[in-house]
């Protein structure tokens, strides 16, 4: 099989023939129909994360069709269409049972399979897998990372819901559930942002404020139902935020980019009572302030969102019939499709803000 090999963090990356071993229990081996480019694997690459690995097959957000099943797995057979989760959860631990799935204590060091070893190997070398590592043809992932969907379900738009779709929908409906008629403001509208901005569509919420510095991005958010556009590099958008909302700003607000003054703002932007939800993930190192004050005397939270914080095995299979229904978007987010020989093209566009969302094509 193929993959784009990251050999050293900062250059680009090196398609190769990978050996892939067999799946060993518990452990799935999936073919893969298409993935996705995200900012994750870009800040991998680049190693603006100080937790990046090399070497190593990037990739978080993908979806194909199961080859084989290793011994003990009960969920899956070859031929099942499956989206690939990128986070591994145990189902025993106390998070994992009481509903929150995202904060397992119980996953398997970052970079290797739960035991300790990868699965792919280049002229002899041990690669690492960056989360699920969906940058190649074929890839092993333990069987809580492969969730079955339904036949229909074109493979290559359900890609997208294994990363940015899940995780900026799931940010507004199951981290801030944001109800019906109140406000929401969503900073970054990337493809994480985009997809909070259909969240709050789903939702209700209004006003709907869409926060930015590109006309092009706000004008495509307010076609996903965003009601506002602010253009950061324009005007003041806690100023802004707070003309919309009566002055108070708004009741919910989304930080889907990493960014540390638009975090700075969204928190600015959060009315009192209300709560302020970061997504994005700076660099390592930088820090936010918040007043105290803010805190106690005007209730306001601050919160961070996982994933989306999905319990993945219910909300793919939500995410692909609301799809199926005609009320998620997923068709106009993708604006540019690669062969695997082109993920350095595809991070250095999505770096440049040229793509809504890349996507590499396998078959
Ligand atoms: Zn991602
Ligand atoms: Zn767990």
């Amino acid at each position: 099989m193929r993959a784009a090999v990251l050999w050293r963090i900062g250059e680009p990356m090196v398609v190769e023939d990978v050996e892939l071993e067999d799946p060993k229990e518990g452990e799935v081996h999936v073919r893969l129909a298409a993935s996705g480019v995200c900012h994750s694997c870009v800040h991998a690459a680049d190693g603006s994360w100080d937790w990046a690995i090399a070497p190593a097959v990037l990739g978080d957000e993908g979806a194909g069709v199961v080859e084989r099943v290793g011994p003990g797995v009960s969920s899956l057979k070859p031929g099942d269409h499956v989206i690939i989760s990128w986070s591994p959860v145990c189902w025993r631990c106390r998070y994992c049972v009481t509903g929150r799935p995202q904060l397992c204590e119980r996953r398997p060091p970052f970079g290797y399979m739960a035991d300790g070893t990868t699965r792919m190997r280049v002229r002899g070398e041990s690669i690492l897998h960056f989360g699920p590592a969906t940058y190649a043809t074929e890839m092993i992932v333990p069987e809580s990372c492969a969730v079955k969907i339904r036949d229909d379900m074109p493979l290559d738009k359900a890609a997208l819901i294994g990363c940015a779709v899940t995780t900026g929908v799931g940010a507004v409906i199951n981290t801030a559930r944001v109800p019906s008629g109140a406000s929401l403001a969503i900073f970054g509208t990337g493809g994480i942002g985009l997809n909070a901005i259909q969240g709050g569509r789903l939702c209700g919420a209004y006003p709907l404020i869409a926060v930015d510095v590109a006309d092009n991005k706000l004008e495509f958010a307010q076609s996903l139902g965003a009601t506002h556009a602010v253009n950061g590099s324009r005007e003041d958008p806690v100023q802004a935020i707070r003309a919309l909302t009566a002055g108070r700003g708004a009741e919910y607000t989304v930080v889907a980019v990493g960014n540390i003054q638009a975090m700075q703002q969204a928190w600015d932007a959060t009315a009192p009572g209300g709560t302020c939800v970061v997504i994005g993930a700076p660099p390592s190192e930088q820090r936010i302030q918040v007043d105290p004050m803010h805190l106690y005397r005007d209730e306001k939270r601050l919160t961070g969102s996982r994933y989306g914080s999905a319990r993945v095995h219910d909300d793919f299979a939500r995410l692909v019939d609301l799809y199926l229904a005609g009320k998620l978007e997923l068709d106009r987010l993708v604006t540019k499709r690669y062969p695997l020989e082109e993920v350095n093209e595809a991070h250095r566009a999505l770096v440049a803000g040229e793509n809504m969302r890349g996507m590499l094509i396998f078959q």
